[in-house]
């Protein structure tokens, strides 16, 4: 029953190999994750008609996605019979917290589990204007990024659409943003076997607090080798009667996935972001080694192709600052000649490189960081230097993970016993 992690099969270009996901030991479907219409194909194999699913499939999707309700009795627009018919085929699931951490400076950080026990991470940075949440879309990395972490993990695995959507459900929950109160879902019971829902009160509903309000799909994994999960989890994260995320709140960051970024434009329509990092061959094939495959110039024209980029929705480039590796006045003017080249609507994101132990790089000076940063500005394109978040808890890609793995296994079960004995 155990999915087995996939080993890294190889160095620059290895092809996830798609994997089952693993039934639940009860036979309980979870329905965190589904679409609308997944949730209506469920319940008509669980017995219901068509018309029936239809409406169930309706009001349930409000519940878990709208309201983030996480038992069938909260849901009151169904019929109290109809609960516990539910509660037997089917669970809301949530990924298990192993570990939870708060910075200094606001910042989150979890560890998070699958239900066949492999770790990830996830990142909630709230600022003055916004709240953006980090979220993972594969175990571990197969690409091999010599500055990142993640990279180095030796086991890798798509995380699931009810993976991916479960960190913006658990997100959610600590962050205590669900709506309050009582609203009844937009269909009622008119017509169904279903007769005696709860009709109590309907006047004290509040909308949620908004804390979080961008998704970033910058945690573990490189999203666009789990294409079809992450193009589904997002497609619920944004649909308007639940989550209701707007697509203009959500970036994707790849490393440079060339074959799949029109797709990822035309089916999931969201910001880009490309972790660019270096500017010439040899600089960018030793750091991302993705390069040696889809190169700059290859990158750079998906970019100028990426549907819907535009001034207004600008392409951001990632750009990793590394001690005399990529940082030189020169690199900045190419970085600018390469963006003017291919008129890209861009802005670049300098990143502070955040070391870890045994990381074959050093973070470039603040002076040098500001040097370059003034070339690309002076040029006009705008580079802020991303301020460091959370580093007092390692809040960087794959380092919780990391510092976890290093405690013993007997520790992390009890500590997992604890954080489910909190959340009750
Ligand atoms: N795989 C995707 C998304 C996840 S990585 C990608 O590579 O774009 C998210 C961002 O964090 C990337 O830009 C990545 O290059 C950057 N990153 C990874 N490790 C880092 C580190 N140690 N310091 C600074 N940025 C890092
Ligand atoms: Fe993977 Fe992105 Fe890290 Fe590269 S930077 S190893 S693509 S997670």
């Amino acid at each position: 029953m155990q999915i087995t992690p996939m080993p890294i099969p190889g160095h620059i270009d290895p092809v996830p190999v798609p994997r089952e996901v693993t039934p639940r030991a009860d036979g309980r479907v979870d329905l965190i994750g589904l679409s609308r219409k997944q949730i209506i194909a469920v319940f008509e194999d669980a017995g219901l008609d068509a018309k029936a699913a239809k409406l169930r499939a309706k009001q349930v999707f409000h519940w878990l996605y709208h309201r983030g309700v996480t038992d069938f009795e909260a849901m009151t627009d169904i019929a109290k019979t109809m609960r516990p018919w539910l509660a037997e085929r089917f669970v809301i699931g949530r990924p298990d917290v192993v570990e939870a951490q708060v910075s200094s400076d606001g910042t989150r950080k979890w560890l998070l589990r699958t239900a066949d026990n492999h770790d990830f991470e996830m990142v909630f940075i709230p600022d003055a204007t916004r709240g953006t949440l980090c979220v993972s879309s594969q175990v571990g990395c197969t690409l091999n990024c010599r500055f990142c972490h993640t990279g180095t993990m030796r086991l890798v695995r798509n995380l699931t659409p009810g993976e991916i959507v479960g960190q913006v459900m658990l997100a959610r929950d600590v962050l205590g943003e669900w709506p309050r109160g009582s609203m009844a879902s937009p269909d009622t019971d008119q017509g169904l076997d279903f007769d005696d829902a709860d009709d109590d009160e309907t006047s004290d509903y509040t909308p949620d607090g908004r804390l979080l309000t961008n998704i970033v799909m910058m945690g573990m994994g490189e999203p666009l080798y789990n294409f079809d999960h992450v193009r589904d989890a997002l497609k619920v994260v944004m649909d308007g009667d639940g989550l209701a995320l707007s697509k203009r709140r959500i970036t994707l960051s790849t490393s440079g996935v060339v074959p799949m970024m029109a797709r990822a434009g035309e089916e999931i329509g969201v910001n880009l972001a490309v972790s660019l990092h270096a500017v010439t061959k040899d600089v960018r094939d030793e750091i991302v080694p993705i390069n040696r495959k889809y190169g700059i110039e290859e990158l750079l024209q998906a970019c100028a192709d990426y549907p819907g980029a535009s001034n207004a929705r600008r392409i951001t480039f990632e750009y990793v600052m590394l001690k005399d590796k990529n940082d030189r006045d020169s690199d900045a003017h190419e970085l600018v000649r390469l963006i003017k080249q291919y008129g890209l609507p861009a802005k670049v994101n300098l990143i502070p490189f955040n070391p870890w132990p045994g990381a074959p790089y050093e973070c470039s000076t603040p002076d040098r960081i500001r040097k370059f940063a003034e070339i690309v500005f002076n040029a006009g394109i705008s580079a802020p230097v991303r301020t460091p978040r959370g580093r007092d808890i390692d809040a960087a890609c794959g380092q919780l993970k990391t510092a976890a793995e290093r405690k013993s296994r007997a520790e992390l079960d009890r500590l997992l016993e604890e954080k489910q004995a909190a959340l009750g």
